[in-house]
């Protein structure tokens, strides 16, 4: 039972106070109300890092289990203008799903059925509160896939996997999440819900609305289902590890390698991400000669995938590798990418992180790094860069104190410095985390006129502007 906002928060006085009682006498039909000030403080923030971006009260949080309950949400908190924030599993690190004063958060986490998998037209119809792995595990019981593996794949929503247009490791090869959504339920800010896409392989009737929502980080309504496209389980993949002493000798190894084949994963870490990984589980990564390494992945058939990941072996020896590993075993496949997969989690042991996900055309990665490496010089603060190098996607990871203002305004400024160095490579502001408010800031240089355009489409979708305001445009 919803009760009145102004009890033992004092946030909703006054005008405020007014609307927010009126919106909860309103919800009835929304599925659970939420107002306990505890539960709603932990709605009300994603994992961006401490302190860097805004985090508001909300008036009220719903959690609903079906699309009409979701309509009337929308519909409620249009009728009173109250702002709605949508919100999967709040494992976003752009600020997407962080709360803004007196805001609806609406949380579509228990909307969580597989509502169809159809392995003849290999494609599946999800509720949107059902976890990546969820879907992955279900479909591997048919001998299928679901290609989209961000590294938050065993806890982030699909819901927020397609507002986000998340990536991963496997999409240098198979793809992000739009390229295996082929369809969508959508409620849009008027409360009205409506499919979009379709569920054949391919289809070009009308503008591609899917496409359109897909990365839109819940500014243009909220996915209540989605059609996804599965694949046939690939084989088991060759893995590679390759070290240099350089960066720039790493980064023309996976500039010859993306030239001559597609890698199932082609991933890079560099010195001071290795030294972390090294503090936090040693295993002989802090030699001398070791300044990056580079990860790659052949999920070919047979034979074949050993062979594709000898022939990468070549590349980087070719490039100036001081030494590459090959092997077809998985267990020892397994240990080899295991350290790639402990980057984030070590470097999260040193502090508070701000991590980065500018994307650069493949040919600027090794003068992205090298930058980086010039800015952590300059704050003073640990900047450990790893990511996905056959997207020229990277992971630059800033290593602050969030109790010391003056380290937090470090932290800011070098995250601006590698945003601004990333778009003087010709590179993009976010390569899969999304804009949010983090990176709002930083946007016109990205878009120039073409932003215009953009806020045009949300006022024709949103012209109240009641959907996530504030975020992504
Ligand atoms: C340890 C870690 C590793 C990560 N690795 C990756 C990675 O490899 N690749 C990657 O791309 N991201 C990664 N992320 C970021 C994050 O997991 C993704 O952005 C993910 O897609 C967010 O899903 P979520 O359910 O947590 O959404 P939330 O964080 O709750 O929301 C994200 C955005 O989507 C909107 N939204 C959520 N649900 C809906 C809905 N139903 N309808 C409309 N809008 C909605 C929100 O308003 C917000 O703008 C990582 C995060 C962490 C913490």
């Amino acid at each position: 039972m919803a009760r009145d906002l102004s009890d033992g928060r004092g946030a909703a006085t006054g005008e405020s106070g007014g609307r927010a009682a009126r919106l909860l006498a309103d919800l009835e039909r929304a599925g659970e109300v939420v107002t306990d000030p505890d539960v709603l403080a932990s709605y009300s923030h994603d994992q961006a890092g401490p302190g860097m971006v805004a985090v508001g009260r909300p008036a009220a949080l719903v959690r609903p289990r079906r699309t009409a309950e979701v309509q009337a949400a929308v519909r409620a908190a249009a009728r009173h203008g109250v702002p709605i924030v949508p919100r999967g599993a709040g494992s976003g690190l752009s600020g997407g799903a962080a709360a803004i004063d007196g805001c609806l958060v609406i949380c579509t986490e228990r909307m969580t059925d597989l509502v169809e998998l159809d392995p003849a037209s290999l494609c599946a119809r999800v509720q949107p509160g059902l976890i990546n792995a969820q879907l992955g595990e279900a479909a591997a019981g048919h001998g299928l896939r679901y290609a989209p593996d961000p590294a938050s794949f065993e806890f982030s929503t699909l819901g927020g996997n397609v507002a986000t247009n998340a990536g991963g490791l496997c999409c240098v090869k198979y793809g992000v999440t739009r390229d295996s959504l082929l369809g969508l339920e959508v409620v849009l800010a008027d409360g009205s819900a409506v499919r979009v896409g379709r569920r054949t392989r391919k289809g070009v009737a009308g503008y591609d609305l899917t496409a359109l929502f897909c990365g839109s980080e819940g500014t243009l309504g909220i996915v209540t289902e989605a059609t996804l496209r599965l694949m046939p389980e690939p084989p088991a993949p060759a893995t590679l590890a390759a070290s240099f002493e350089s960066v720039g000798a790493a980064g023309a190894a996976i500039a010859r390698i993306s030239a001559a084949m597609a890698p199932a994963v082609l991933e890079l870490m560099d010195r001071t991400t290795l030294a972390a990984v090294e503090r936090m589980a040693p295993q002989g990564l802090d030699d001398e000669g070791i300044a990056t390494l580079v990860f790659a992945c052949s999920d070919a058939p047979g034979a074949a995938a050993l062979a594709e990941v000898e022939r990468m072996a070549g590349f980087c020896e070719a490039a100036g590798a001081t030494l590459t590993v090959t092997t077809d075993e998985a267990a020892e496949g397994r240990m080899l990418m295991n350290a790639r997969r402990q980057a984030h989690p070590a470097l999260e042991r040193l502090g508070a992180t701000l991590l980065d996900d500018v994307s650069v055309p493949l040919g600027a990665i090794p003068a992205l790094l090298e930058g980086v490496e010039a800015i952590g010089a300059r704050s003073g603060l640990t900047i450990g860069t790893f990511g996905h190098a056959g997207d020229g996607n990277m992971h630059p990871t800033i290593v602050y104190d969030a109790a010391d203002p003056g380290e937090v305004e470090r932290a800011r400024a070098a995250f601006a410095a590698i945003v601004e160095l990333a778009l003087e490579l010709g590179g993009t502001v976010s390569g899969e985390h999304g804009v949010g408010s983090l990176k709002l800031p930083f946007l016109d240089d990205e878009l120039g006129a073409a932003r215009p355009l953009q806020r045009a489409i949300k006022r024709a979708l949103d012209p109240a502007g009641v959907m996530n305001p504030g975020k992504a445009i």
